[in-house]
């Protein structure tokens, strides 16, 4: 019988690239997602997909018992780090209480292993020891998003003492790429390929100095397939190394789109980390995992999505 894998937040921008992985692999998977940032369309329709909360106990047992799935990539989450300040016992609701649930449930049906998406910019805190930072680094989250993030790292190494279900956890840099929402509060790439290729004013928060690290989606993507098949029971860092401003970002965005107009200057957001960049010799030693994709051209092939975006709707 063919080996069921279930993927939660299926439906998202990271995990649906987890899925077509997956499928480019002939794996089959499941999708459980509500869509409440996720879309039907963002999924190969080969997948057998469920529209359900991962909160609700009752339905996704009945999913584990049905498919019986070998191994778990958890990447459904309440993802704003400023809902999360607003209202942490919304977010710990789904990302602690509702994954903690899912874990048990995933135990009691005999998954083997968790693939867990976690975080290194908001996990490791601001005044880190190292740039780039390696996860020799203890964390000191600072927002209940980063808190909700490492409870589950936590969790999961109970699960995997206590009930042998064996767990990688990859904690990612900014990614980016094609699907990624271009409405939310995060994804400056998403967010300045929508803005620019309507000609529309383009938003930095403060100076524009704030380093991040940059991670194409199909390498992430291709992160969690590796996961699953050579590692175990550890923690990995999965970003490029290198750091890249907003002011930067914003300049090679403009030159691939053609927008000529100057960024607009707003008050810096409260909470946004000044740099962040993630080592990620741990995962090349132990997944022989690399990014492949060089900013530049996962800049314009996320535009290159956009602008086809634009034209259908
Ligand atoms: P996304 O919002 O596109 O994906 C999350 C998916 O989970 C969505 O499809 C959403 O509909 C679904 N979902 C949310 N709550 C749910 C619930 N209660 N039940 C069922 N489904 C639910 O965001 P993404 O950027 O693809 O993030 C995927 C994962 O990666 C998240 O766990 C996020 O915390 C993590 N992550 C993302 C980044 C990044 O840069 N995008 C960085 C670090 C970690």
């Amino acid at each position: 019988m063919a080996e069921n894998y279930l993927v939660t937040g299926g439906a998202g921008f990271i995990g649906s690239h987890v899925v077509d992985e997956l499928i480019a692999a002939g794996k089959i998977p499941i999708v459980v997602d509500n869509l409440s940032s996720g879309k039907i369309e963002n999924l190969d329709p080969r997948a057998l997909f469920y529209e359900q909360d991962i909160t609700d106990q009752e339905m996704m047992e009945k999913v584990f018992m049905l498919h019986r799935p070998v191994a778990l990539f958890h990447l459904a989450a309440q993802i704003s780090v400023s809902r999360s300040v607003r209202e942490p016992e919304e977010d710990a609701m789904i990302n602690i209480i509702g994954t903690l649930r899912l874990l048990k449930i995933a135990a009691k049906y005999g998954v083997k292993k968790v693939v867990f998406s976690s975080t290194g910019g908001a996990i490791y805190g601001d005044e880190v020891k190292k740039i780039p930072t390696d996860e020799e680094e203890l964390p000191k989250p600072l927002s209940p998003y980063g808190i909700a993030k490492f409870s589950t790292e936590n969790y999961l190494r109970f699960f995997s003492n206590e009930l042998g279900m064996k767990y990688v956890v990859l904690r990612y840099a900014n990614v980016y790429g094609p699907r990624q929402d271009p409405y939310g509060e995060a994804g400056v790439v998403a967010i300045f390929s929508e803005r620019m290729l309507q000609n529309q004013e383009v938003v930095i928060f403060g100076d524009g100095q704030c380093v991040r690290d940059y991670v194409f989606v199909s390498d992430v993507a291709k992160a969690n397939l590796l996961a699953l098949e050579k590692s175990e029971d550890c923690i990995m860092n999965i970003g490029t190394g290198k750091g890249t401003s907003v002011n930067e970002l914003f300049t090679q965005m403009k030159r691939i789109t053609g927008y000529a107009r100057e960024a607009i200057h707003k008050e810096p957001r409260p909470g946004d980390l000044k740099k962040s960049i993630l080592d990620a010799n741990k995962a090349k030693y132990l997944l022989g995992w690399e990014p492949e994709v060089k900013l530049e051209k996962g800049l314009e092939s996320t535009i290159e999505y956009f602008r086809n975006e634009l034209v259908s709707s």
